[in-house]
């Protein structure tokens, strides 16, 4: 199928594919812009899963998972920090600071809704449900060819891979087994997990604890066995305040002035210590400044800190709203969560179940599990990806691998670098794909900043359009 009725005409087009966060915020920012430099627009926003303004995230329609972040912070309106607290207000939603994010999946869908009817009809968004497996150069009416997975295409003259995290990578070789879950948030994935019997999952980060508030809720009987090499379970937020609110000389010292890794630890602990009671707030400061610092680590102080540190970091960094802590700590109490400290082994198929083989030291445990549940994040290595876009574009050269090879490397407008190291013009990306060269990317404020930073994009695409004209 070809998606010509909605997509061609003298407008540039702009396929954004991927439909979460990072793909809608792209979406919403590119209408602005369209309307401000007056540029006839057409974006294609294209989901694999239809999960338009949603995505992994905000996808959940389970009330008890709720935004990790205060409304504060997730406000998706630059400069606007109370943007989402008043839209939460006007559509009576009642919260303690943290919303569920079933309701911000919301607020996203009515911004780009609203940025919608404010641009027609000189910028219009399409909303396509389908898996783009291919983006290639065609050269004829629009530079860019995205093919889809059903037979279709779509013509555009910009490209933004919105496309989010890769899903979680396999521990140790897992048999195949309808009873073993490779991704919680894919969709459905947890719809069988509520038979009762016992929940094995891999991971003790976020999505173990929503996985286990989830599985523990569909049956009364079930109990879960959280796994991880670190045990270490996400800090509660105490004092929730607006993101670097505090001054730290010691952390202000580390603006800009490149630094070692041992040092730069060795400075946020002088700066801890200066406020032992109040470390939140020290963690908060540091976090806007992440990307700078992550920039001037060298890559093998980022190997060591991703190696070492990385899993501190991440608890304190990434806090759980109160209720949630308290829902974790009755089903601790209540002996139907326990986390265990080991590494996955091995996983056999019995015709019990599943039996999962966790090394603990110089002894291994073997667990019994009615489900395998992977919850261990994001898989590390892009280059080993399965996912058939992105391999497309690493093999041909059209992107390349961060040197850490979490993710891909683009330029500060987000433009996409190619094998030789230059940036495109048609190819743009934002958000989790930025992994390995920002580290801190994955959160809304930063996919914010980076999708109203696309606006060279739009102005690349008007570009092409004009070119394309004049040589018709
Ligand atoms: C459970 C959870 C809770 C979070 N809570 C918070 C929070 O409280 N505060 C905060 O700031 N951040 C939070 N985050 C982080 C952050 O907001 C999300 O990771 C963010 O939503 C990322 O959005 P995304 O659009 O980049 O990725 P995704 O949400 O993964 O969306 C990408 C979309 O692209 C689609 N896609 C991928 N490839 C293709 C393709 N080839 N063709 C078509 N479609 C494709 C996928 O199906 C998916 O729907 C949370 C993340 C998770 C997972």
């Amino acid at each position: 199928m070809r998606y010509s009725e909605q997509l061609d005409g003298r407008a540039a087009v702009v396929a954004v594919i991927g439909g979460g966060a990072s793909g809608t915020l792209a979406a919403t920012y590119l209408l602005r812009a369209a309307v401000a430099a007056r540029i006839p627009l057409r974006i294609a926003l294209i989901d694999r899963h239809g999960r338009h303004g949603l995505g992994q995230a905000y996808a959940t329609v389970n009330p008890a998972h709720l935004l990790n972040s205060p409304a504060d912070r997730m406000s998706a309106v630059a400069h606007e920090p109370g943007h989402l607290a008043r839209w939460a207000a006007a559509n009576g939603i009642e919260h303690d600071g943290f919303l569920p994010r079933a309701a911000f999946g919301r607020y996203l869908r009515e911004l780009l809704a609203d940025a919608e009817r404010a641009a027609g009809p000189t910028a219009t968004v399409s909303r396509i449900t389908a898996d783009v497996v291919a983006l290639k150069y065609a050269g004829l009416h629009r530079p860019l060819r995205l093919h889809l997975a059903a037979d279709g295409r779509i013509d555009a003259d910009v490209a933004v891979l919105a496309t989010g995290n890769q899903p979680p990578a396999l521990p140790c070789p897992v048999p195949a087994s309808p009873r073993y879950v490779p991704d919680p948030w894919a969709p459905g994935a947890l719809d069988a997990v509520a038979d009762g019997s016992p929940v094995v999952v891999l991971g003790t980060g976020l999505t173990m604890l929503d996985v286990a508030i989830a599985v523990t809720g569909a049956h009364p009987a079930t109990v879960v066995h959280a796994v991880s090499r670190h045990a270490l379970l996400p800090r509660e937020h105490r004092h929730p305040g607006p993101d670097g609110s505090v001054r730290s000389p010691v952390l202000e010292s580390l603006d800009g002035s490149p630094v070692g890794l041992p040092a730069l630890i060795r400075r946020v602990r002088a700066a801890a210590a200066q406020a032992p009671d109040d470390w939140e707030a020290i963690v908060d400061a540091l976090r806007p400044r992440i990307s700078g610092l992550w920039q001037l680590l060298s890559p093998e102080d980022r190997r060591l800190f991703l190696r070492h540190a990385a899993r501190y970091w991440e608890v304190h960094r990434h806090r759980v709203p109160p209720a949630t802590a308290r829902r974790i700590e009755q089903l601790r109490s209540a002996g139907r969560l326990s986390v265990l400290r080991g590494r996955l082994i091995a996983v056999s198929d019995k015709p019990a179940g599943l039996r999962v083989r966790v090394e603990q030291g110089a002894r291994a445990a073997e667990v019994a599990a009615g489900w395998l549940i992977n919850a261990t994040g994001p898989a590390a290595d892009i280059t080993a990806t399965s996912d058939r876009l992105l391999r497309g574009l690493l093999d041909g050269g059209l992107a390349t691998p961060d040197p850490l090879r979490l993710g891909i490397e683009a330029d500060a407008n987000g433009a996409v670098l190619d094998v030789s190291g230059m940036p495109s013009d048609l190819v743009f990306t934002l958000g989790p794909p930025l992994r390995g060269q920002l580290y801190e990317t994955n959160a809304l404020p930063e996919i914010r900043d980076q999708a109203a930073a696309l606006e060279g994009g739009l102005a690349a695409a008007g570009r092409a359009r004009a070119a394309a004209g004049s040589a018709a």
